[in-house]
């Protein structure tokens, strides 16, 4: 398990305040100065070593997607925007960097910023949270003051603005082209990618999006040295990382670790095990709503990085681990994430918008018992229609909760049809 000293946001929980003299007595702006001073290409170079992979999801490496900024200005301002729009169902590991850390976020905004030439940084926050909106502003109000931000930013002699943003609580703005566009002040609808944000994006500037947590480690990974950060976890995936554990555990946290650990013991030495003992486990989504379901045979040995959870046909996501123990209804479960996702389309492509109504609608009467079974394969039939042929990634998230559904639990879907049918069951509600 990871060292206290190794723990980036969690060491000290509990005994701190969030405020600028609770966090510079936690490490925050030291030094941040003489690390401006070493320069773009150093900054990026470590984040390059440090292997960091985008913590919003997706996992695109972080120093990466930082090159693709153009390296000189053609006359437009180059911007900065974090993605602070968490949403995704069961996730809620942001929140706590928000709530506790919110000065790590604001140094690594100027740390990210710099490094890319941005003269500013616009952090957009989820409508519902309220308090981490107080506190970010604070440390933002905190930061200016002490002249960290600003004209001279912490005497380095470099401008650099942060604006924070208060999303009204959209689902889909969380997308990063759809966050561009509320940014701006419109329909928070998705752009077709390309042309991605780092060729246009802010009003058509150069734009880096990257997630909260990811610019969160920043100054941690450009302090200890972007080889201290890689010896965690393993190739392709390395680094220490907020998770979370949901649902029927005995007790649900957020939590700080190494990647690449089994899933069973976080489950188990995080979550405090499985409601009823490991054998009472049914399901797991690993990783927020859009990855696919797991049976608890898969569970057993599952890796939980990026490429451990591609090894058992889930994915990554991020990081928060929702536990359905022997109680649960998966179908419904899934039915209820269908009703989700088709509620936050924001309709603007036929597969996604009409897909969505289809995919819920074949749920519902599965739900019901009202379906006949070969509607189990014209459901499957609907994801393959959607998946792949949308502007966003929300068609993608919509179908592949249902299709892991069909491909894991099958037999209790035609359990739940052919009881309905043979009078065993009565009428089931989705409510
Ligand atoms: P994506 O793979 O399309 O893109 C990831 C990032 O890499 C983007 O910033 C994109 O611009 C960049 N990128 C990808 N290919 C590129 C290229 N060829 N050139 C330049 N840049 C490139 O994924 P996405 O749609 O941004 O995110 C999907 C993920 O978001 C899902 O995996 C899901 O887990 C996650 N998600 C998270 C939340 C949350 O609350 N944190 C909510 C919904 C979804
Ligand atoms: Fe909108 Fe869905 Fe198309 Fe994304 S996939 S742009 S949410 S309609």
């Amino acid at each position: 398990m990871l060292k206290d000293q190794d723990r980036i946001f969690t060491n000290l929980y509990g005994q701190h305040d969030r405020s600028l003299k609770g966090a510079m007595m936690r490490g925050s702006w030291d030094g941040t100065k003489e690390i401006i001073l070493k320069g773009r290409d150093w900054i990026i170079n470590e984040m390059k070593t440090s292997g960091l992979r985008g913590r919003g999801g997706a996992g695109f490496p972080t120093g990466l997607k930082w090159t693709f900024m153009p390296k000189a200005s053609d006359g437009r301002p180059f911007f900065l925007a974090i993605n602070c729009d968490e949403s995704e169902p069961g996730t809620c590991k942001d929140r706590e960097i928000m709530r506790h850390d919110p000065h790590h976020l604001v140094e690594g905004a100027l740390l990210a910023g710099f490094a890319m030439g941005a003269e500013a940084a616009y952090l957009y926050i989820r409508g519902e949270y309220i308090r981490e909106r107080e506190a970010l502003q604070q440390a933002i109000d905190e930061a200016y003051e002490a002249g960290f931000l600003g004209p001279d930013a912490c005497g380095s002699g470099y401008a650099f603005d942060v604006y924070l943003h208060h999303g009204a609580g959209a689902y889909i703005c969380g997308e990063e082209t759809a966050l561009l566009e509320s940014l701006e002040g419109k329909k928070g609808m998705p752009r077709m990618k390309p042309p991605f944000p780092a060729g246009a994006g802010i009003y058509g500037c150069p734009t880096t999006v990257n997630n909260c947590e990811s610019i969160a480690v920043v100054p941690t990974i450009l302090r200890r040295g972007g080889s201290w950060y890689a010896s965690f976890g393993r190739p392709n995936n390395t680094g220490v990382k907020l998770f979370a554990v949901s649902g029927h555990v005995n007790t649900p946290c957020v939590f700080e670790e190494s990647m690449g650990m089994p899933l069973k013991d976080l489950i188990e030495y995080y979550g405090g095990g499985v409601r009823g003992g490991w054998q009472n486990l049914k399901a797991v989504i690993p990783g927020g709503a859009s990855c696919p379901i797991l049976t608890a045979e898969q569970c057993e040995d599952a890796i939980m990085d990026f490429d451990g959870m591609k090894a058992v046909k889930s994915s990554f996501g991020t990081a928060c681990i929702l536990v359905m123990d022997q109680s649960t209804d998966v179908v419904k479960a899934v039915w209820r994430l269908a009703k989700f996702f088709k509620h936050e389309s924001c309709g603007q492509c036929t597969p996604c918008r009409e897909g969505t109504g289809w995919m819920m609608r074949i749920m519902e009467r599965i739900v019901t018992g009202e379906a006949e079974l070969e509607e189990i394969d014209m459901l499957v039939n609907v994801t393959k229609q959607v998946e792949g042929h949308t502007i966003c990634a929300l068609g993608d998230a919509a179908a592949w909760p249902i299709q892991a559904l069909v491909r894991n639990f099958r037999e209790e879907i035609e359990d739940r049809i052919k009881a309905r049918k043979s009078g065993r069951m009565g009428a089931m509600a989705a409510e």
